[in-house]
């Protein structure tokens, strides 16, 4: 029949996606997607911004460059310097979420066979992606100060003895979807020495700075490469409006190093010609408008209390047989299940009471880890976030009760 390609002979697809089936189930709480609160877009602002991107109808209606449109890359430049990055609209490529921006250095970077290192765990979406290019997938470990830079040190020395060098690294370093960590400071600083030690690109997705709630912000990579000699040859900075603004704008962009930018922008042709003009003025005009922060401080402060409401439902209802730690921003709590329940075996149970999540097998590069599970607090109202750990924990009573019962001796 039709010869498909290697990849795409038997793919997987998304964990995530997979569960949207129950979505639609009449009061099913989902922790699942790692979707903005609708109630939380600024619609006002978004729909005033649409009439005046609207009102330069001719520009917004034609085709645009591939890079993106200069409105645009101007008002993104600027917002990376209230950022710490200092770039030009030439180091800058506005591509179809952030999404398209992996893609893309994937397509200029990786071929079949190529070394990538990923933290583990990781944006499963993104080892898919990975592995749509055939690259060989290696996992770094995280901690609660997210990637183990010490391990990588140790794996980066020991690759490169048998010529695997990765090409490229792909890491989150802010409240991290799936763990929620944030890298410290000190280890920022260690990976880019690493980076140029060896010659590797970090690729920095960052959808999820703006999203913070509790304590300090750290630099990014990108902004800490110029103390780092060198550094700024190594680092490519991937953002998005998506969680900050909207998801259904698909406006996200990167930073990079003109060699690396350039190629992008030809591989960009061939994916889709360019960003929506249309979408990308509306974007513009949204930035320009300067209610960004305003939202920024309404939404965190939201996600905050979600956030909160989560871990002590989580602790009240379900006590010693969860691990986890509560992350500073983000949409996202990482957790563990300490008994011998797994997290598919919960899984089902919570569906049938109308609650759910994702387990965690889906966010390994190698090897499956059958008692993580991944909540994201930023969908649900916080009645339902209260109502959600509740049946989380009666799904944890059945689902131990039907262990005991398969245990029993007929
Ligand atoms: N990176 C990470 C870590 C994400 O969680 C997501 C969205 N879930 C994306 C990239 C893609 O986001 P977008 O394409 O909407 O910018």
């Amino acid at each position: 029949m039709y010869r498909f390609s290697s990849v795409y002979q038997s793919p997987k697809g998304s964990p995530i996606r997979a569960l949207y089936k129950h979505l639609s189930e009449p009061g099913m709480i989902s922790f699942a997607g790692g979707y903005p609160d609708p109630q939380l877009f600024d619609v006002q602002g978004l729909g005033a911004a649409s009439e005046r991107a609207f009102a330069n109808s001719k520009a917004c209606l034609e085709y645009g460059p591939t890079e993106g449109t200069s409105g645009l890359k101007e008002a993104l430049v600027q917002l990376m310097q209230q950022r710490g990055v200092h770039t030009r609209p030439e180091n800058l490529i506005v591509t179809t979420g952030s999404q398209q921006a992996f893609d893309l250095v994937l397509r200029v970077l990786v071929e079949k066979g190529d070394s990538v290192f990923v933290e583990q765990p990781t944006y499963s979406t993104n080892i898919q992606a990975v592995q749509a290019h055939q690259a060989q997938l290696t996992a770094v470990p995280v901690t609660a100060e997210g990637m183990d830079v010490q391990a990588l040190a140790h794996m980066l020395e020991s690759a490169s003895a048998q010529g695997k060098t990765p090409k490229l690294l792909y890491t989150i370093p802010n409240f991290s979807n799936p763990s929620g960590a944030t890298l410290s400071l000190e280890r920022r600083m260690r990976l880019l020495q690493l980076a140029v030690q060896y010659q590797v690109v970090l690729v920095e997705d960052d959808p999820y700075g703006g999203l913070r709630f509790a304590g300090e912000a750290v630099p990014s990579l990108m902004a800490l490469a110029s103390q780092v000699p060198g550094a700024q040859n190594w680092v490519v900075h991937m953002s998005s409006l998506s969680k900050i603004v909207a998801p259904g704008l698909r406006v996200g962009w990167a930073v990079a190093p003109e060699e690396i930018l350039k190629r992008c922008s030809v591989a960009k042709q061939s994916a889709d010609v360019g960003s929506s003009p249309w979408i990308q003025g509306i974007a513009a005009e949204y930035l320009a408008s300067g209610r960004l922060d305003t939202h920024l401080a309404h939404i965190c402060a939201a996600y905050g209390a979600k956030c909160r409401a989560l871990a002590q439902g989580l602790r009240q209802e379900l006590g010693d047989a969860i691990r986890f730690h509560e992350p500073s921003g983000g949409m996202f709590v990482w957790a563990r299940l300490t008994g011998d329940i797994t997290a598919a075996e919960l899984l089902t149970h919570a569906i049938a009471r109308g609650v759910m999540f994702v387990p965690g097998a889906g966010f390994q590069a190698d090897g499956t880890d059958d008692f993580t599970l991944r909540l994201s607090f930023a969908s649900p109202t916080l009645e339902e976030v209260a109502q959600g750990c509740k049946r989380l924990g009666e799904a944890m009573a059945a689902a131990r009760a039907a262990k005991n019962k398969q245990a029993q001796p007929a």
